[in-house]
């Protein structure tokens, strides 16, 4: 298939199952992540994308007895028996994290230390939630609020560069879990879903991050060997924020914990998603009951629901600006995993889709603008600079997709 410059297929193509956008990147190793840096895309075979395959396996052919067995075994080995926690569950309290945490300490018996890196700016009903999860759950948690001139100042160059206001947090969170299992000689750290899910090209025998080969953005080593200076932040080179005065210091929280001590301490990183059956909608209730866990009153922008992805102020920018380059929105994200699971219908996943899916985020608009020192022009003008040329027209002075679906 022909591709546009970025790796993009230039033939807009939606899943028949799920009505998922062909245009949907897989992941990328964000510290060479940069504006011409080429993506690889959701694969689709007859029509359907590889994440519906993914699902309809997990949901119709896994042995599941057989599967947490496996995590029993595993949790065997790595708990500890010295009042020492024995496993790190990062989380921001959202529904995955309390629904990992709480199995993991009240049904497998095992110690876990949960983590947090702060959102961007917190939104209150996503503070509620990290407190209750604490309060109610009943777990040790170590915040971290990396400088936040700093990460505004890193946010605003990855939205500038990349249109991508999450790079920050994403580089940050996904390091910080490991450098507290280091420090406190944790070998064993579970994510929650199995990234084959999101559309990646992941084999359903993957059960830890080892286990995933030749797959950018699961690399062992993210920095491929080279300095931490020589790579990049925001679509700009680490050396280059060094000559603008910024120290080592200021962008340490963002530098991956060294390979040698991930591979000398055996740490092992695992996917609480391969051995128990993820399904976001069951989490949400299981949340809710354990932990009184709260939805928004009203709807999120951008979509139908009301509990997904709630704690961060610039959430509803991360899902437009993905709409803006990939035609994909939040209401695309929410509706494809409904769908896959059988909670509603393609049809209604359809209608949903078409209903909400870019809606600006405005009720948050104001903190954003401000938390980039962007005004609003400005970052309308940079939207409409990334969007891909197959992708979207401009008709009587407002952008549609070229291929409805
Ligand atoms: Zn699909």
């Amino acid at each position: 298939m022909k591709k546009n410059e970025l790796g993009l297929p230039l033939e807009i193509e939606y899943c028949k199952k799920c009505n998922l956008i062909n245009q949907r990147p897989t992941s990328i190793n964000e510290y060479f992540h940069l504006p011409n840096s080429k993506q690889t895309t959701v694969e689709f075979t007859d029509g359907v994308c590889s994440a519906c395959n993914f699902v309809d396996i997990e949901l119709n052919k896994i042995n599941w007895k057989l599967r947490e067995k496996e995590l029993k075994n595993l949790c065997d080995k790595y708990r500890k028996n010295n009042g020492e926690y024995d496993c790190v569950v990062p989380g921001s309290g959202g529904k995955d994290s309390v629904f990992a945490s709480y199995i993991l300490k009240y049904k497998y018996k095992m110690k876990p230390l949960t983590v947090t890196w702060t959102p961007n700016l917190y939104t209150e009903i996503g503070w509620n939630n990290f407190q209750k999860w604490l309060h109610k759950g009943g777990f040790d948690n170590y915040l971290y609020t990396p400088n936040p001139v700093i990460m505004r100042k890193l946010t605003r160059e990855s939205t500038k560069n990349l249109l991508h206001p999450f790079q920050p947090f994403i580089l940050g969170q996904k390091t910080f879990a490991l450098k507290m299992a280091s420090l406190f000689n944790i070998k064993l750290i579970f994510y929650g879903e199995v990234s084959g899910k999101g559309g990646k090209k992941i084999s359903h025998n993957v059960k830890s991050f080892s286990d995933i080969k030749d797959q950018q953005g699961f690399e062992m080593d993210p920095l491929n060997g080279k300095k931490f200076s020589d790579v990049f932040i925001g679509g700009k080179k680490v050396e280059e924020y060094l000559d603008e005065g910024l120290s080592m210091n200021d962008l340490k929280s963002y530098k991956p914990l060294e390979i040698e001590k991930i591979k000398n301490e055996k740490m092992d990183f695992y996917y609480l998603g391969y051995f128990l059956k993820w399904i976001p909608q069951e989490m949400y209730y299981f949340s809710q009951e354990k932990i009184d866990f709260e939805a928004n009153d009203v709807r999120t922008e951008g979509t139908y629901t009301k509990f997904c992805s709630l704690d961060d102020k610039i959430d509803g920018f991360h899902f437009y600006t993905f709409y803006i380059k990939y035609g994909h929105g939040r209401a695309m994200s929410d509706a494809v995993s409904d769908t896959r699971h059988g909670h509603i219908t393609r049809e209604e996943g359809k209608s949903l889709i078409k209903k909400y899916d870019g809606e600006y985020p405005i009720r948050h608009e104001k903190a954003f603008l401000d938390y980039i020192s962007m005004d609003k022009v400005e970052l309308i003008n940079l939207c409409n600079k990334f969007r891909p040329k197959h992708l979207w027209d401009k008709i009587s002075g407002k952008w549609v997709l070229k291929k409805k679906l």
